[in-house]
């Protein structure tokens, strides 16, 4: 018996498994030359389309694999086996880059965009965070000035995963005063005349995805690039929020559970004092305790994935489990590291990389603090 078959069925664990096969035959034996580089072929993105990864969560009617909230952390799980958050995140950065070109039920912008990055043929990002402004995202400065029959967009955006080698941009931009009524999602593209990469960021972790800086300079964008009515870009980014903080928990409940089973495996083999450091209590008694966060972060994320499936309001719970999740996978890869003594702080080993990529979690997608005022309000808190 599996401890999540109430939450799990049979197609859950196989949509799991063929994600973690395409992650140990095409990411794995990479793994660490790409995390090193920095990035990983752009040929991955149709690999991963034709294996049905990339698409997962997506409708099939715009090229997607089907499936809703729980497949998508299924697809997490399986590509993390790959032993890269950062190749993970770098394929799953249209996760959250689509939801808005969909959402706007425009089928010519399914097309034009959605579609060919379904097919893995073409890369999208999420452009949401300023140099000036992240969590406050009222405080959205980017211009979209309407000429004619287009939008002249000037600005810049920071922290965008993907950035430098997206061709489909999903750009939350001010089209008005009122702070939250005066946002608009424009679908901007690298090659528009006026868009650029100001800089290549480098991180703590995630290394082999990539992050962005970028500039826009009186960027012509048609009306018809509109993802949504103009105005209404706040409430399309709150929805899509959720998906995002979602997949953050569900890369913090995996992160964890990989480095308790790399813990796990090393404490049988390494021999310390004529034993195998497992003989000791104390070793015995961290993965214990590592263990029972890893199965609350597993149970909290797949029962607020599941209420999302039917379409339950689950706002303070998608920001509970963000939490409790990322701070799960940092005290969980800490002691992994722990465990491993010098080991665990040597770039060669996975705990060691996993912890740096840990360190993302109560940061990106709204950060620890934020959440916590979230869950406030929810709470009727004030
Ligand atoms: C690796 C990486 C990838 C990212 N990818 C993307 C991406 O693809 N697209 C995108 O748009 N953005 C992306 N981001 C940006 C990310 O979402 C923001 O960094 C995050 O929302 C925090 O914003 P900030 O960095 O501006 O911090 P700030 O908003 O400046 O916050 C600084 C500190 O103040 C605290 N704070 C702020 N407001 C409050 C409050 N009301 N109450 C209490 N404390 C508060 C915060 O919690 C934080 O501790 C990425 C970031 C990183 C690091």
């Amino acid at each position: 018996m599996d401890f999540f078959d109430n939450l799990l069925d049979e197609e859950h664990g196989m949509l799991r498994e063929s994600c973690r096969r395409f992650a140990e035959r095409e990411i794995a034996p990479h793994a660490v030359e790409w995390e090193e580089a920095g990035t990983f072929p752009r040929e991955l993105y149709g690999r991963a389309a034709q294996a049905g990864v990339l698409g997962v969560g997506f409708p099939e009617d715009a090229g997607g694999s089907g499936g809703g909230p729980l497949h998508s952390v299924m697809a997490i799980e399986g590509l993390m086996r790959g032993g890269s958050t950062g190749v993970a995140v770098g394929l799953g950065s249209l996760g959250i880059a689509l939801p808005p070109i969909l959402q706007s039920g425009d089928a010519r912008l399914v097309d034009r965009f959605a579609r060919p990055v379904l097919a893995g043929e073409k890369i999208a990002a999420l452009a949401i965070t300023e140099p000036g402004t992240g969590s406050d995202v009222a405080g959205v400065r980017t211009r979209a000035v309407r000429d004619g029959e287009h939008y002249v967009v000037t600005g810049a955006k920071m922290f965008i995963t993907s950035g430098v080698r997206a061709d489909v941009l999903s750009v939350l931009c001010r089209t008005g005063d009122d702070p939250h009524g005066g946002l608009t999602f424009l679908v901007l593209e690298k090659d528009m005349p006026g868009v650029r990469v100001s800089r290549a960021l480098k991180k703590t972790g995630w290394w082999a995805s990539d992050t962005a800086e970028l500039a826009f300079d009186g960027v012509r964008v048609p009306v018809e690039n509109r993802a949504g009515p103009e105005g209404g870009g706040f409430l399309t980014l709150m929805r899509n929020f959720q998906n995002e903080r979602l997949a953050l928990a569900a890369y913090g409940a995996v992160t964890a559970q990989i480095a308790l089973e790399e813990a796990t495996r090393y404490a049988r083999e390494r021999k310390a004092f004529g034993r195998p450091i497992l003989g000791f209590q104390a070793t015995r008694h961290k993965l214990a305790e590592m263990a029972t966060r890893v199965t609350a972060a597993r149970t909290l994320t797949y029962q607020v994935a599941a209420r999302m499936q039917r379409g339950d309001y689950v706002v303070s719970e998608v920001s509970m489990a963000k939490n409790f999740t990322a701070d799960v996978a940092m005290s969980v890869t800490y002691d992994a590291v722990q465990i491993f003594g010098g080991m665990g702080y040597m770039r060669e080993t996975l705990v060691e990389r996993l912890s740096r990529d840990a360190r993302l979690l109560p940061i990106g997608g709204g950060t620890h603090e934020v959440m916590l005022e979230i869950i406030g309000k929810q709470l009727g808190l004030g």
